[in-house]
């Protein structure tokens, strides 16, 4: 099976005030189906780009971008992209907040509910679906964001710094956690941070973006021989 997401040759270049920033050059990255993937890289040197690229988002890219082997530009995939800034709105509670976008989707509120009651315990959120944000923690409010991530039917989901807000102890937590959520749900997920601890811990792969000028804005590739990869994801996926 080919990849799930191919990136070959991405450049994209944003202009503000005559200046043009070249963001990324020359980025090229696959994800196949069920890899978990980072992307790092310090602040400001393109990866959210990348995932806005990916979600049709931001246009004006040159490079090829596929999805399932088709061209973004006509993919019809739906993605499941959890924003870096991605936080709830206060002025719903937990469970509306998780069904707008299953709303916006098509599905009625009853059966959104259903979907959600049935992962409240799952996410760690059970007996919380009437919260207002203020009354969550950080790592609920992240889970709860995660949570409707999730529940958008896609089997890509691209996570951007989701823990970037939490502190090292939940951080922790919140990793174990996803990991586990991973090995039980088979998605193929691409996530973002700028922790390099965080992208070893959590990855089968790693993209390293550069922050230099954009000349030497480089896309490499390092892939992580772990333990927990062994028995259901073999090594010649990564040699196509
Ligand atoms: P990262 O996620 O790695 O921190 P971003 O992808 O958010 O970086 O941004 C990369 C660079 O592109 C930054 O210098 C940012 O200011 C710039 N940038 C991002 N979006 C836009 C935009 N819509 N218009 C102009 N510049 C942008
Ligand atoms: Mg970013």
């Amino acid at each position: 099976m080919g990849p799930k997401i191919e990136i070959s040759n991405l450049h994209k270049s944003f202009y503000r005030d005559g200046v043009t920033l070249d963001v990324l050059k020359d980025i090229n990255m696959k994800v196949y189906d069920g890899e978990f993937v980072s992307v790092i890289g310090p602040s400001g040197c393109g990866k959210s780009t990348i995932f806005n690229i990916i979600c049709n988002l931001s246009s004006g890219y040159t490079g090829n971008i596929s999805i399932d082997g088709v061209d973004l530009k006509s993919s019809k995939k739906r993605m499941a992209y959890m924003h870096q800034k991605d936080l709830l709105m206060p002025w719903k509670n937990l469970k509306d907040n998780i069904s707008l976008p299953l709303e916006i989707q098509g599905m009625d509120k009853k059966e959104a509910y259903e979907k959600i009651y049935e992962m409240l315990p799952v996410f760690g959120l059970e007996g919380f679906e009437n919260a207002y944000t203020f009354e969550l923690s950080g790592g609920m409010k992240q889970r709860a964001a995660l949570l409707r991530t999730f529940l958008i039917d896609s089997d890509i989901m691209l996570l951007d710094e989701p823990f970037g807000a939490l502190d090292a102890i939940n951080r922790d937590k919140m990793q174990l956690w996803l990991l586990s959520i991973w090995e039980k749900f088979k998605r193929s997920v691409l996530f973002i941070t700028h922790s390099i601890d965080e992208a070893i811990f959590l990855s089968d792969r790693i993209y390293v973006l550069s922050d230099r000028p954009a000349t030497v804005k480089l896309g490499l590739s390092i892939d992580i021989e772990r333990p927990r990869n062994k028995g259901h994801i073999t090594s010649s996926r990564f040699n196509e």
